[in-house]
């Protein structure tokens, strides 16, 4: 329990919300609709970057293989550095022998929340991440449902980055007989392939309809 919920406890108590109009407090719109995104980028080797929203940055991972929707599959997932949430919105080309020089693509996109009720869903999502067992529901364009990131080792005590794997759940969204990464060849922001990306080519339709 957070401090502020534990706070805010007996004034909850006293109170039927669906009666008063007067606020529940404690339950931030912003704490249950994190941002997510994963960009598909074609550096030295292509990869896919999975980047949850937690604390004002985007944890990030570098997933060679891009997500399973296969349950039984399990995902090689890099702890990378944290990213400035503005990164979301990055498409385009990194120069040649410029850190990450390739090509990103915005391959996925949306929010995510904490897996169960969580009264608290960023505490309960910062607890999992702390733990090595990273439990969180996607509301992406492409990937949906629930997911896990599970840290198999890390180097050096304090890093908490090194090898996780991402593993989908059982749910009515997983799927082992569609691969998204063949399914999805294009952006989910702007329509483009790697190629018209790296192109400079304009956008296949506006960014908001
Ligand atoms: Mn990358």
């Amino acid at each position: 329990m957070s401090t502020r919920t534990r706070r805010l406890a007996e004034y909850r108590r006293k109170r039927d919300f669906k009666r008063t109009r007067e606020p529940e407090g404690g339950r931030r719109k912003k704490s249950t609709r994190l941002a997510y995104v994963i960009q598909k980028h074609d550096a030295s080797r292509l990869h896919y970057d999975l980047r949850l929203e937690l604390d004002g940055v985007m944890k990030s991972w570098a997933v060679p293989k891009g997500p399973s929707l296969d349950p039984s599959v399990k995902r090689l997932a890099i702890h990378v550095e944290d990213h400035p949430i503005e990164y979301n919105r990055f498409e385009g080309t990194i120069p040649e022998g410029e850190y990450g020089g390739g090509t990103v693509m915005i391959w996925d996109q949306g929010t995510y929340t904490s897996a169960g009720d969580a009264e608290d869903p960023q505490a309960a999502l910062r607890e999992g991440y702390e733990r090595g067992d990273f439990k969180f529901v996607l509301r992406g364009k492409r990937l949906k449902g629930s997911w896990v990131l599970v840290r198999t080792r890390t180097r050096g005590d304090r890093s908490r980055q090194g090898q996780w794997l991402l593993i989908k759940h059982r749910d009515e969204h997983a799927d082992p007989d569609l691969d998204p990464t063949a399914e999805h060849r294009t952006s989910s922001q702007s329509g483009r392939t790697m190629e018209e990306i790296a192109q400079g080519r304009p956008a296949k339709r506006p960014r908001k309809r």
